[in-house]
C-alpha cells in the first residue's frame, strides 16, 4: 500500500561473541551439562565421575541447599523439603497441576500483584516460599559450578533445552531460572532438535525424523522435518505421566506380591520403605537392560529381609503394556503430520528408559526400521545442546552455522483498510529482525494503534490476532509526514517482540508475544491451506481496501483544504467539489473497487483547479515581504 509503507531496511541480529559455552539438559529426572572439547561434544562429570545430576533439590534451612544425589537420598525422609521433578511446575499455576493429592508439596499461589510471576505456583518449604524458577536455578547453579570447575574458567553462555511443546510461560520460566543461576542463555533449544543435532542429522540427508523420548516420568514423541539445514517441528505428542518411574512401580508391586505371604501385616509400607523398594526396583530394571537376572535384596525398617530374583522375561511381562502405551501417541503424531511410515528417514532414541530392549523392539516394529541408539540416550540432548552452544559462541566458522528453527506462519501488522502488511515471512529462519517504516494517516494524528497478526492471508479478519498496543505522543504533523519505524524481532527461542518508534521525538512503545507455540500444528496447517485457495479473492479484497484508503485520505485532505482556502473558490465551484466528494463517499459503501477508483479520479479532476489556486496563493504568501535571495529555491 503506497500511502503508508515507506521502506524496508533489512536488519539482522548481532552474533554472539563468547568462548566457554555449554549445553544443558534441564531434565525432569536428571540434568546434565556438556561442552565441545577438541571438536568433540562431551558430558562433564562431577568429582565422583558421574554424568547425571538427579534433578532433586533439598532445602535444609534458610541458607543451605543441596542438589543431586545427596538430595535424592533424603527424598523419603524429608519429602516436603525435597523437591523432585520441579520441571513439571515450570510456568504453571496451581490450577494447572492435575493430581495434587499425589504430590507431597505444599502449593501456594503467588498473589503479589507487582510480581512478574503473579498467578504462578510456589512451594512452601523449610526455607520459605520457593518458586519452580528458584528451585530450577539451584539445579542450574550446580551444573554451572561443575562446568566451571571442569573447564577452569567462567562460563560465558549456555544453550538450555526445553521440550518442544513448552509454551511461552514455560520457556520464559526456564530463561528466568538460568538468569537467576547467573547463566547467560545463548538460546533455548527444543530437546528433540538437540538430539537430532547430536546425531549430526543437520548434516545428513534432508527428510523427516522421529525423536522418541522416554525419560523418567514423561514420554514425548516429536516429528521433525529437516530441509536446508533447518529443523521444523511437524508434530509433537506424548504422555506426561508415562516414563521409567512407572516401570519401577510395576517391579515394586511385583516385589510386594512375591513377599505378600510372609509380610501380610506390613502392607501398605511406610514412606521410607516404599522409597527404598522403589530405588531397588529401579536398580533392578537398569541392571536387566544388560543382564538376564537381577537379585533384589534389602532390609525393611523393621528388620525384615527381602531377597527375590527378577528375570528379564518377567520384567517384559510386567511392563509390556507400558511400552505399548507409547504407540498411540506415535500414531497420533504421524497422523497430525500427515505422514506415512515409509516417509520416516530415521528414528532417534532419547531418554534413559529407551535403553530397555523391549522398548527398542517396540519402536523398531512400529517404524519398520532400526532406531539410532549408538549415542547414550540420556546424554544425547545435552550433547546436541553443547554443539549448538559451541556454534553460537562463535567457536566455529560461519558456514557451519546451524539454522535450526523457522517461523511457521508469516508475521505482520494491520494497516489502513483492514489489510495485513507482512513484516516477517513464513519459514524465515530464527533469529530474525525486520523493520518497516509507516506514517500517519490523518493530519495531527498523535497516536497509532499497532495490531500484530499471524497468518498468510491479506485480510486482518482471516489472520490470527496476536497482540495490540498503542504508540502515543506522536508530535502533531501533516498526514504522511511522521516516520514511525516498526521493528519485528523473533529471537532464537521463538519469542516475538514488536516495537514502534517515532523518529523525530524518539518516543517508543513495544510488546512481546509468543507467536507460534499457541497454535497446534493442525491450526497452522489449516491456516496455510486456507491461504492457498484464497489468493485471488485476497488480491481483490486488497485492491478494494487500498482504493478505499486512498479515497478516504483524498476526502480528508480536501476537507482540510476547503477549510483553509475555501475563500479562493466561488460558491458554484464549492458546490461542484462537495457533490464530487459526496459521490465518492457513496462508493465507499460498495464492494466495487472500480467504482471507488473512478470516483476518486473524478474528484481529483474536479479539484485540479482548486489545487492550482492554492498553489499560487501559497507561493505568493511565501514570497510576501522577502527578497528573492532569501527564498529557498530548491
Ligand atoms: P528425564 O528426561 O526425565 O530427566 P532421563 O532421560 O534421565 O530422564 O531418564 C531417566 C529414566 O531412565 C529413569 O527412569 C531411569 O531408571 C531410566 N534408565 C536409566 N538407565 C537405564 C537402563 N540402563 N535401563 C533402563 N532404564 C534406565
Ligand atoms: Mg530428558
Amino acid at each position: 500500500m503506497a500511502l503508508l509503507q515507506i521502506s524496508e531496511p533489512g536488519m539482522s541480529a548481532a552474533p554472539h561473541q563468547h568462548k566457554l559455552a555449554v549445553g544443558i539438559d534441564l531434565g525432569t529426572t536428571n540434568s546434565l551439562v556438556a561442552t565441545v572439547r577438541s571438536g568433540m561434544s562431551t558430558v562433564l562429570q562431577d568429582e565422583h565421575g558421574r554424568s547425571l545430576l538427579p534433578s532433586v533439590v533439598r532445602y535444609i534451612n534458610d541458607n543451605e541447599v543441596i542438589v543431586g544425589h545427596q538430595a535424592q537420598a533424603k527424598q523419603s525422609e524429608d519429602p516436603i523439603n525435597t523437591i523432585v521433578s520441579v520441571k513439571r511446575f515450570m510456568g504453571r499455576g496451581i490450577k494447572d497441576i492435575a493430581d495434587k493429592a499425589h504430590i507431597p508439596y505444599r502449593f501456594v499461589s503467588n498473589n503479589a500483584s507487582e510480581s512478574p510471576s503473579q498467578g504462578m505456583l510456589q512451594l512452601d518449604t523449610r526455607a520459605g516460599l520457593k518458586s519452580p524458577v528458584e528451585i530450577s536455578a539451584e539445579i542450574l547453579k550446580a551444573l554451572k559450578v561443575r562446568a566451571e570447575k571442569a573447564l577452569g574458567g567462567e562460563l560465558t553462555g549456555a544453550v538450555i533445552t526445553v521440550p518442544a511443546y513448552f509454551d511461552d510461560a514455560q520457556r520464559q520460566a526456564t530463561k528466568d531460572a538460568a538468569r537467576l543461576a547467573g547463566l547467560h542463555v545463548l538460546r533455548l533449544l527444543n530437546e528433540p532438535t538437540a538430539a537430532a543435532v547430536a546425531y549430526g542429522l543437520d548434516n545428513a540427508a534432508e527428510g523427516v525424523y522421529v525423536i522418541y523420548d522416554l525419560g523418567g516420568g514423561t514420554f514425548d514423541v516429536s516429528i521433525l522435518r529437516l530441509s536446508k539445514g533447518v529443523f521444523e517441528v511437524l508434530a509433537t505428542n506424548g504422555d506426561s505421566a508415562l516414563g521409567g518411574d512407572d516401570f519401577d512401580h510395576r517391579i515394586y508391586c511385583w516385589i510386594l506380591d512375591q513377599t505378600r505371604e510372609q509380610t501380610p501385616n506390613k502392607q501398605p509400607l511406610n514412606e521410607e520403605d516404599t522409597r527404598l523398594l522403589l530405588t531397588k526396583a529401579r536398580q533392578a530394571k537398569e541392571w536387566l537392560t544388560d543382564n538376564d537376572e537381577a537379585q533384589i535384596t534389602c532390609k525393611l525398617s523393621d528388620g525384615y529381609a527381602i531377597d527375590v530374583v527378577l528375570s528379564a522375561d518377567t520384567l517384559v511381562e510386567l511392563t509390556q503394556n507400558l511400552v505399548n502405551k507409547t504407540l498411540s501417541p506415535m500414531r497420533k503424531a504421524m497422523r497430525d503430520a500427515g505422514l506415512e511410515l515409509s516417509e520416516i528417514k530415521g528414528v532417534v532414541m532419547v531418554g534413559g528408559a529407551t535403553r530397555m530392549p523391549h522398548v527398542r523392539h517396540a519402536v523398531q516394529d512400529f517404524f519398520e526400521q532400526e532406531p539410532l541408539t549408538n549415542l547414550d540416550p540420556d546424554k544425547v540432548v545435552a550433547l546436541g545442546a553443547a554443539i549448538q552452544a559451541n556454534v553460537l559462541a562463535g567457536n566455529r566458522s560461519d558456514d557451519d552455522l546451524l539454522l535450526l528453527d523457522v517461523t511457521p506462519l508469516s508475521l505482520g501488522l494491520e494497516t489502513m483498510g483492514g489489510l495485513v502488511e507482512k513484516i516477517i515471512p513464513r519459514n524465515s529462519t530464527l533469529p530474525v529482525a525486520r523493520a518497516q517504516d509507516f506514517t500517519t494517516f490523518k493530519d495531527g494524528q498523535t497516536a497509532m494503534s499497532i495490531h500484530v497478526l499471524q497468518g498468510e492471508r491479506d485480510l486482518v479478519s482471516a489472520c490470527r490476532s496476536l497482540a495490540r498496543f498503542e504508540l502515543r505522543g506522536i508530535p502533531p504533523m501533516a498526514a504522511g509526514a511522521a516516520r514511525i519505524r516498526v521493528t519485528f524481532q523473533v529471537d532464537a527461542d521463538g519469542l516475538l517482540s514488536v516495537s514502534a518508534r517515532e523518529e523525530t521525538k524518539g518516543i517508543e512503545a513495544s510488546i512481546t508475544v509468543k507467536p507460534s507455540y499457541g497454535l497446534s500444528e493442525d491450526q497452522i496447517t489449516a491456516m496455510l491451506k486456507s491461504s492457498f485457495g484464497a489468493a485471488e479473492a485476497d488480491k481483490q479484497a486488497r485492491a478494494l481496501a487500498e482504493a478505499k484508503v486512498d479515497a478516504m485520505s483524498l476526502i480528508s485532505a480536501i476537507n482540510i483544504a476547503l477549510e483553509q482556502d475555501g475563500h479562493l473558490l466561488s460558491e458554484s465551484e464549492k458546490d461542484e467539489i462537495n457533490a464530487s466528494v459526496k459521490s465518492l463517499e457513496q462508493t465507499l459503501n460498495t464492494e466495487d473497487s472500480h467504482a471507488v477508483h473512478a470516483a476518486t479520479e473524478a474528484l481529483n479532476e474536479t479539484t485540479e483547479n482548486f489545487a492550482a489556486k492554492r498553489m499560487d496563493a501559497s507561493v505568493s504568501r511565501a514570497l510576501a515581504g522577502k527578497k528573492i535571495d532569501e527564498v529557498d529555491l530548491k
